[in-house]
């Protein structure tokens, strides 16, 4: 009998899960104004609305807890971070933020200036706010691939080096202060980039003196992917990958609620010592003392624990393949999903899926809400709400992809978890001819508008 594969860790502690009726979800999703950020988390029963921060601590994270040491400055905590740091990452200075958003405040503060051009894969929405707030541009450059969700294609997070080469041949370097990786890019759906791409983007950025800056929210799910994908890896640890993918690079920032599976934090990691002073400047006015940066000593022991957690290979096995098990259960049953399958989520096209609701009338929420309605589990909606409007001509903006992402939290749900997911999905897929029309917007705020839209049916 064919040995199925097994998680690499057992259950301490549980939280219980409360079921509902379709009568209530219904009810809950209308005084919700169909926002799914707008119900309680006891309103749903299998939560996939995102990875980050959600996950589970181990027991040694739990313990270094007790031995967070809360002195304002020098505390060993800081220094147990630092030391983590260095050691997965190699970036020799490092600065603690409360999350990854502000790890970009503080770093970009010191880098982008009025007029500059940011380019990268497909930017994180976070990232591209804090570019555009700057009133720069975030310059999209990922490979065409990336946006054809049944091309099989290993890596779809890479660069396009013709689009990167162009930007820094067509504009002066002094207003490009960096080239963004994202690893892995989260916004073309947790697709990973290759070592090989990583490298090349590195030496033509050389080239040009142009700096390279890590988002590496999940830079260990990209190493797994480089182990797994590319010939010359396999017999790599991931450890060693990882320090590689960095060493191309002169900068990081870092959510850390994603692969270090924490519930808050963040950190900068910088090989220059200037750039080091400069930032610390800014994230001393914005976060704290550059000792804590916005974090509790505890924390930084738990963050320090998780960095070597999340780079274990046993570990993100388990994760990946969870992923994949929900992907395939959904693949095999017809239902169109993006593939290769992620490494944090599943994302289904919703205007195959509902080809019949306009994308006008919202189309991924439409489905998001739909799969609200039939089984509890909440979804996020990666479409025309998210893309917000034009900030010039006040239109919405269409994306090509309508998707519903299912992200999956780490170490938190089991397979029957996802077995209960799939087949609400695939049941909602085979009724999916009665659905036929969407929502429109009734309240929507300026910028960010997914946060807190109102919506009506149609
Ligand atoms: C989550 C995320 C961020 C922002 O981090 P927060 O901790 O949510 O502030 C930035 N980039 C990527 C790729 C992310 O996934």
């Amino acid at each position: 009998m064919e040995i199925p594969f097994a998680e690499s860790y057992k259950i301490k502690m549980v939280e219980p899960l409360r079921r509902s009726t379709r009568d209530e979800r219904e009810q809950w999703i209308k005084s919700a104004n169909y926002n799914l950020f707008n119900l309680r988390s006891e309103q749903v029963f299998v939560d996939l609305l995102t990875d980050s921060g959600t996950g589970a601590m181990s027991h040694y994270q739990w313990s270094e807890m007790m031995l967070g040491d809360e002195s304002y400055a020098g505390a060993s905590s800081y220094f147990k971070m630092k030391e983590a740091i260095q050691e997965i990452t190699g970036f020799p200075h490092f600065l603690p933020t409360h999350q990854g958003r502000a790890a970009e405040n503080v770093l970009f503060s010191a880098l982008i200036k009025s007029d500059d051009l940011v380019p990268g894969n497909a930017h994180f929405d976070t990232t591209k706010g804090h570019i555009e707030f700057r009133k720069a541009t975030a310059v999209d450059c990922t490979i065409d691939e990336a946006y054809n969700t049944t091309l099989d294609h290993p890596f779809k997070g890479n660069i396009d080096l013709a689009k990167l080469e162009a930007v820094y041949k067509n504009n002066p370097v002094e207003k490009i202060p960096m080239v963004i990786i994202t690893v892995t890019c989260n916004t073309s759906g947790g697709q990973p980039v290759s070592m090989q791409n990583i490298r090349e983007v590195s030496a033509l950025s050389k080239k040009y003196g142009v700096r390279v800056v890590f988002d590496a929210a999940r830079f260990a799910e990209n190493a797994y992917f480089i182990k797994m994908r590319e010939e010359e890896y396999v017999e790599k640890s991931i450890r060693d990958i990882v320090l590689e993918m960095f060493s191309y690079g002169d900068a990081m920032t870092m959510s850390s609620k994603k692969d270090a599976i924490v519930n808050m934090g963040g950190f900068i990691g910088m090989r220059d010592e200037s750039l080091f002073r400069e930032a610390s400047l800014y994230n001393i006015m914005f976060e704290g003392y550059i000792t804590y940066g916005g974090m509790s000593g505890r924390d930084m022991n738990a963050l320090a624990q998780g960095l070597r957690e999340g780079t274990e290979f046993d570990y993100l096995e388990t994760r990946i393949r969870q992923v994949a098990f929900l992907g395939r259960l959904l693949r095999d049953a017809g239902v169109p999903v993006q593939y290769p399958f992620g490494g944090h989520a599943i994302f289904i096209d919703a205007k195959r899926f509902l080809p019949e609701v306009p994308q006008e009338e919202y189309v991924a929420q439409t489905l998001a809400i739909e799969i609200y309605k039939e089984s509890g589990v909440r979804a996020v909606e990666i479409g025309t709400i998210l893309a917000d409007r034009d900030p010039n001509t006040r239109e919405n903006r269409y994306p090509n992809l309508e998707m519903v992402r299912l992200a999956i939290p780490r170490r938190t749900y089991t397979n029957n978890h996802m077995r209960y997911v799939a087949a609400h999905i695939i049941n909602l897929h085979e009724k999916r001819n009665h659905i036929k029309s969407g929502y429109r917007i009734t309240y929507e705020a300026p910028i960010m508008r997914h946060f807190t839209v109102a919506l009506q049916k149609v």
